[in-house]
C-alpha cells in the first residue's frame, strides 16, 4: 500500500454540496440581489486586465459618477465591502500627526475614528468650535446611519469644511439611491458607498469618488499610505484616472463583482435615481404606518430624519428581541436584525432597499412581526 504523502484528510464538510438558503433579507444588508444581477456575476471569467474588463470598469466609473451626482475623474471601485472605503478615505488623505474631526451619530462615527488612530492621526468628536481648535485636515459624516436608523442633513456642511481646508468625507453605503445625494451640489470631497444595500449586488465592491481637493491632498502627501491595497495612486491607475497611456498591474480585481456592480449601476440608471428616491420614502412611509398600526414605536421620532433604507423599531415593552428576530427567521425565512454598536438591544431593523424595495415587501415584514408579537411570549419582567 502507497503511504500517503498528506497527514491532513479532506473535511467531511468539504465533500457535502453548498448549501445556501433562499431568504428574505430585509435586515441592513445584504440585500437580496435580483436575477439579473445574479446573472451578471455568474458570466464566464475574463482577466482583470483585458481590454473588455477596462470597459466594464470604465461603465462602473460612469454608473457611479451618475449614483454619486459628480463630474469626478477619479472615480472608482474598491475591491473589498464598504470597509475597504472607508479605510482608502482616511489611509490616502490622513498623514502621521494630523488630526481628523468625526461627527458619532452611531457606529460608523465611532469605527472612522478608530481607522483615523490607526493611520497615525489623532481624532476629536464633532462641532464647528472643534474646526477652529483641531484644524482637521478630514472631516467625516454618516449619512444614512444604519446603526441608528438616521439619515443626517448634509446641506452646508461642505461649505464649513471648506472654510477651514478640511475635507469632507461622506459614508453613502446603506443609503446610496434610497436617499438623496449630490456630491458635486453639496460639496463633498470624497463618498463611498456599498454595493450591497440598495444597489442590490453581492458584498465584496464599494464605490468611491474623490475630488481635485481630496486629490491634491491625498497625491501631494510626504509619508506612504499605510495601505499598499488601498493606496490610490496605484488604484488610480488601475482604473485608468491617473491619465498615464498605460495601467499596470496591481490586485486582481474581483472580476465577477464588477460585473455584478456594473448590472445594479444600470439598473439605478434605467430606474433613475429620483424615482428611486420616491419608492424608498414612499414604501417607509408604508411601513411605518403598518407598524404604528400594530402599536410599535419607531426610533427616531422625526419622520424627516428617519433613513428610507433602514428602519428602526424601539423594542416593544416585555419581549427579548433576540427571541423576536429568531422566531422571524425559523418561520418566516426572513432576516430582521437588532441594534449595532450604540444601539445594540435599543431597536429591531427592518431594511426594504432596492429591489426588495416593494409594498408586497413591507405587508411580509409587518406580518412577520405580527406574528412574532403574538407568539413571543412576554417575559415576566
Ligand atoms: N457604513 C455604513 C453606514 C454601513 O451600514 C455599513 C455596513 N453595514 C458599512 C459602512 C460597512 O460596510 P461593509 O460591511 O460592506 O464593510
Amino acid at each position: 500500500r502507497s503511504m500517503s504523502t498528506v497527514t491532513i484528510p479532506p473535511p467531511a464538510c468539504m465533500l457535502r454540496p453548498l448549501e445556501a438558503p433562499l431568504r428574505y433579507l430585509f435586515g441592513p444588508g445584504p440585500s437580496n440581489v435580483p436575477p439579473r444581477i445574479l446573472a451578471a456575476g455568474a458570466k464566464p471569467i475574463i482577466g482583470h486586465m483585458h481590454s473588455e474588463m477596462f470597459e466594464v470598469m470604465d461603465d462602473i466609473k460612469e454608473g457611479i459618477r451618475y449614483a454619486f451626482q459628480t463630474q469626478n475623474n477619479m472615480t472608482i471601485s474598491m475591491s473589498g465591502s464598504g470597509h475597504a472605503a472607508m479605510e482608502c478615505a482616511v489611509f490616502n488623505t490622513v498623514e502621521p500627526g494630523e488630526s481628523v474631526l468625526v461627527a458619532i451619530n452611531g457606529i460608523w462615527g465611532e469605527r472612522v475614528a478608530e481607522i483615523a488612530e490607526r493611520s497615525g492621526g489623532s481624532w476629536h468628536a464633532l462641532l464647528r468650535i472643534a474646526m477652529q481648535k483641531h484644524k482637521p485636515v478630514l472631516f467625516f459624516l454618516t449619512h444614512g446611519e444604519s446603526s441608528a436608523g438616521l439619515c443626517h442633513l448634509v446641506d452646508g456642511i461642505g461649505d464649513i469644511c471648506r472654510k477651514h481646508n478640511c475635507l469632507f468625507l461622506v459614508d453613502t453605503v446603506a443609503s446610496l439611491g434610497a436617499a438623496p445625494i449630490f456630491m458635486d451640489k453639496q460639496n463633498i470631497d470624497i463618498l463611498y458607498t456599498g454595493s450591497q444595500k440598495a444597489l442590490n449586488a453581492p458584498p465584496g465592491t464599494a464605490p468611491i469618488s474623490f475630488n481635485d481637493r481630496a486629490c491634491h491632498k491625498m497625491f501631494n502627501r510626504k509619508t506612504k499610505p499605510l495601505s499598499y491595497l488601498f493606496d490610490m495612486t496605484y488604484l488610480s491607475n488601475y482604473w485608468g484616472c491617473d491619465g498615464k497611456p498605460a495601467r499596470i498591474y496591481h490586485h486582481t480585481g474581483p472580476v465577477s463583482g464588477f460585473f455584478a456592480l456594473r448590472e445594479s449601476l444600470a439598473i439605478l440608471a434605467e430606474k433613475g435615481l429620483e424615482e428611486s428616491w420616491r419608492k424608498h420614502k414612499e414604501i417607509a412611509a408604508y411601513l411605518y404606518k403598518g407598524l404604528e398600526d400594530m402599536g410599535l414605536k419607531l426610533f427616531i421620532p422625526d419622520r424627516d430624519l428617519r433613513l428610507p433604507s433602514v428602519t428602526t423599531i424601539a423594542i416593544p415593552d416585555g419581549y427579548d428581541w433576540r427571541e423576536m428576530l429568531a422566531y422571524i427567521m425559523k418561520h418566516h425565512q426572513m432576516e430582521m436584525t437588532g441594534g449595532l454598536g450604540p444601539s445594540v438591544g435599543m431597536v429591531m431593523r427592518v431594511g426594504l432597499m432596492g429591489y426588495n424595495c416593494e409594498k408586497f415587501n413591507a405587508d411580509k415584514a409587518l406580518h412577520a412581526l405580527q406574528d412574532a408579537l403574538k407568539n413571543c411570549k412576554k417575559s415576566k419582567a
